[in-house]
């Protein structure tokens, strides 16, 4: 097989798309990504901080972007987890032997942009279908164009258009969950309780729950409430006003924090997630990330997932032919993004249940459960990503 001769689109430009063409290029295949957001917007941030895992980085490290992205990240010492009233409901030190960090999408979008050679992409240009013939894949653009390419990859987030061209099996579920998150300037904030910087912070309520992270000076909260359906409020000010009524009862550090945001820089999301998908490519066309596997955000994997697969599918493609390394890339990570899927729903239904029993249970594991099974359990979805095997053989 001559690498070289081999095109490769990528629809989207994640981090599951951008690790795509950074991994390939890496096994010598050139490729090009189609991208419907502007470039600007690609940078943008999407669902407050991310933690990357120990394998992320590890990939990172060999790209030659780990340090870019350790100096815009923090690493957090204490994981605290408080009750709506303010009281503690768990404490645990984090482990420092473990390479694991927090940091915005931005910061490691940028990163990943860095790595990529501004002719490989293409931003403002949506792939709006495509069709296999022969050897070949007909890629339409929204541009009207066509293009030919050997391969497709369909890594074009949760409403993924080529998902439904490829397999047609309907939306993803709406899981009940309304997200706003937001950032705000430490020195901004007055009067806060229940809060240093080192900490990541989790205030647990019935019906709601927020996450709070502080990333060089700068406080990132994502907080999330039971809805029945989803409807973005487009004027920014009710947009606050709504997170507000949902959290101005609860103790510090959550309602100083929301209160102190800009409302023009609240966004406000919903969360979707599938079934585990049976078959995650076709002939010549093959998805990666939310595409095939969205998750709710609870287990912090999205991202994570979306990387490793995209270096898994390159590293195979690197090796064998594409249908044999379809088969090896789906073999190696379904079993365990069908796991995150069902752990990181089980989190989002317990920590945000409104019905008091399952509170109850979600808050009295927290608090009695040794803190040794709760860190086993956080850093599992981690270490199931390990990908030391094919780093070591990739130069
Ligand atoms: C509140 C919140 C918190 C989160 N926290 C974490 C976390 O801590 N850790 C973690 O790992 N993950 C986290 N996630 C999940 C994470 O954001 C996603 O799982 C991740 O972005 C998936 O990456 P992706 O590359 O597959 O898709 P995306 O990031 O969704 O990228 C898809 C890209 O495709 C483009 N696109 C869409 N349609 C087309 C088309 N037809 N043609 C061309 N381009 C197209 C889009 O514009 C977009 O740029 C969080 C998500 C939310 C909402």
């Amino acid at each position: 097989m001559n690498n070289s001769e081999y095109k490769i689109v990528i629809a989207g430009s994640g981090p599951g798309g951008l690790m795509a063409a950074l991994a390939l290029k890496k096994q010598g295949f050139s490729s090009l990504v189609v991208e419907s957001a502007s470039r600007e917007k690609i940078c943008a941030d999407i669902g407050g901080s991310y933690h990357i895992g120990s394998p992320t980085l590890s990939v990172l490290e060999h790209l030659g972007v780990a340090e870019q992205c350790r100096s815009a990240g923090t690493r957090f010492s204490t994981l605290k987890v408080f009750a709506s009233d303010g009281s503690v409901i768990m404490k645990m030190p984090l482990p420092q032997n473990i390479d694991m960090m927090t940091l915005r999408r931005s910061s490691l979008q940028t990163s990943l942009l860095s790595l990529l050679d501004q002719s490989q992409m293409r931003c403002e240009v949506s792939v709006s279908s495509f069709e296999e013939i022969e050897e070949k894949v007909l890629v339409k653009l929204s541009t009207g164009e066509q293009i030919q390419t050997k391969l497709l990859i369909g890594a074009d987030g949760v409403n993924s258009k080529v998902r439904q061209v490829l397999l047609n099996d309907g939306l993803p579920r709406f899981c009940n969950l309304t997200c706003c998150w937001g950032r705000v300037k430490l020195d901004q904030i007055k009067n806060l309780k229940n809060f240093t910087t080192n900490d990541a912070i989790t205030q647990l309520g019935l019906g709601s729950s927020i996450a709070i992270a502080t990333i060089n000076n700068e406080v990132i909260w994502s907080a999330f409430w039971r809805t029945t359906n989803f409807q973005r409020s487009e004027d920014p000010i009710k947009r606050k006003s709504q997170v507000m009524e949902k959290f101005s009862s609860w103790a510090s550090p959550t309602p100083e924090i929301i209160m102190a945001t800009p409302s023009e820089i609240i966004a406000e999301v919903g969360i979707w997630d599938r079934d585990p998908c049976k078959n995650w490519y076709k002939g010549r066309v093959v998805l990666i990330g939310d595409a095939v596997h969205p998750m709710t955000p609870f287990l912090g994997q999205g991202a994570n997932s979306a990387m490793i697969d995209a270096f898994v599918l390159a590293h195979y493609l690197g090796r064998q032919p594409y249908a044999t390394a379809f088969k090896s890339y789906q073999q190696r990570r379904k079993p365990i993004t069908d796991r995150n899927i069902k752990t990181a729903r089980e989190i989002s239904d317990y920590t945000t249940t409104d019905k008091r029993w399952k509170h109850f249970l979600s808050t009295s594991f927290l608090r009695f459960m040794p803190k040794s099974i709760i860190l086993n359990t956080m850093l599992k979805a981690d270490q199931l990503n390990d990908i030391s095997d094919i780093l070591t053989t990739t130069k």
